[in-house]
């Protein structure tokens, strides 16, 4: 196994947009520190579906202070925020190590040692802090019904052309399955969304979707199926168990027929590395212990950042925008300094040229 001599100061763990805030952060203030990824910068942006748009404004999303150029004012694509976070790594020389899983964490005299599966091999490091910038969105949440590994069923929307001409069912009836009946429904599908509830949710489907969704359903070109959730899913149809607050109930089966199935059941986020570390995971959705003015963990040195602080998220509480504050805190805990700007800082209030606001 290759072993890297040097210390590293700071390890972070998640090339996401708040890992590399991160980074940006500690670059600016000269502290010694690598960012590593399983998979390419942005990996959890990449896995969405093609040309989705940021429900987020930009100036919401952008990281380190660093506007982010879209030529029509509009929410920008999944694409060209990829786009925008290799603009910030370049401009900063961040030193990332891509497709480089870090797949054990350990803590020996006060110190990390972190074991990596990289594309030449594995790889040990030893590190003074670690900051889990994880994410919460590792694996879709599979139903558990037989056949939902059969090859038409897929948890992560494809190009919406896929389903050209075809019968779609879509299980879900939050923003993810609404945002596919739409757009799979405009490039000619037959598309029929079956909820466990009764009726989209006002509060977490965002206002444009639900109302144009609504109107679809009515006019009868988008199917609804509610109160209904997949007990089989068979290669010609989907078996429907009636329910009762989201919950089945014993009441007779209903047979759907289906080409296609996409399921929108949200994610769960990979806990793992925490627990190794010895991080306290609490309830169901497993959400780290930490300290809400340092981000540290219940084991010293080790930080969590971004999403991954809420575990496998329901309603979500972290995103982006409720992040950037997880660097200032952790750049002061580590540091005692202060971080540059996060999220679009200081940067937005531009002032104007004195001679321009004179005259
Ligand atoms: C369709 C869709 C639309 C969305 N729209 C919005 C939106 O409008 N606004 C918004 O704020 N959010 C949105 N989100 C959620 C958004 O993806 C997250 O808020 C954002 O990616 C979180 O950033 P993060 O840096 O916390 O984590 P992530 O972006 O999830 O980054 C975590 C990184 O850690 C890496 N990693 C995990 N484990 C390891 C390991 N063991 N070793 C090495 N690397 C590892 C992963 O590969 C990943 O790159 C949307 C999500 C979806 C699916």
């Amino acid at each position: 196994m290759g072993q890297d001599s040097s210390t590293i100061e700071v390890a972070i763990i998640g090339a996401g947009p708040i890992g590399v805030e991160l980074g940006v952060a500690f670059e600016r203030l000269g502290v010694a520190c690598v960012v590593f990824d399983g998979g390419q910068l942005g990996e959890t942006i990449r896995r969405w579906p093609p040309n989705t748009h940021f429900f987020s404004s930009p100036e919401r999303i952008a990281v380190a202070g660093i506007p982010i150029p879209n030529l029509d004012q509009t929410k920008i694509s999944g694409e060209a925020y990829l786009a925008y976070l290799r603009s910030v790594v370049e401009q900063f020389d961040l030193n990332l190590r891509l497709y480089e899983k870090v797949e054990r964490i350990d803590r020996r005299d006060e110190m990390f040692e972190l074991e990596t599966n990289a594309l030449a091999g594995r790889k040990s490091y030893r590190c003074r802090h670690v900051v889990l910038a994880t994410g919460g969105m590792a694996a879709p949440r599979f139903l558990g019904v037989p056949g939902e590994n059969l090859p038409h069923v897929r948890h992560i929307a494809p190009d919406p052309h896929t389903y050209f001409r075809t019968r779609l069912l879509i299980v879900g009836g939050r923003n993810s399955a609404v945002e596919a009946a739409l757009r799979c429904w405009r490039v000619g599908a037959k598309v029929t969304v079956c909820y466990r509830r009764p009726e989209f949710d006002r509060e977490i489907v965002k206002p444009h979707l639900f109302a144009e969704v609504g109107m679809l359903i009515r006019q009868g070109q988008i199917g609804f199926l509610p109160e209904r959730t997949p007990v089989e899913i068979t290669p010609r149809d989907v078996v429907l168990a009636p329910t009762s607050n989201g919950e089945p109930i014993d009441r007779p089966l209903l047979r759907e027929p289906a080409d296609f199935v996409l399921v929108c059941s949200g994610f769960v986020a990979d806990m793992s590395l925490f627990e190794m570390a010895g991080v306290e995971l609490r309830g169901q959705r497993r959400i780290p212990a930490w300290n809400p003015e340092t981000m540290e963990t219940n084991v010293p040195g080790l930080y969590v950042a971004g999403t991954a602080a809420g575990g496998t998220q329901q309603r979500f509480e972290f995103f982006i925008e409720t992040c950037h504050v997880h660097v200032d805190k952790i750049v002061a805990a580590i540091t005692g300094r202060t971080a540059g700007p996060t999220g679009l800082g200081d940067s937005r209030r531009y002032t104007i040229p004195r001679e321009n606001a004179e005259s």
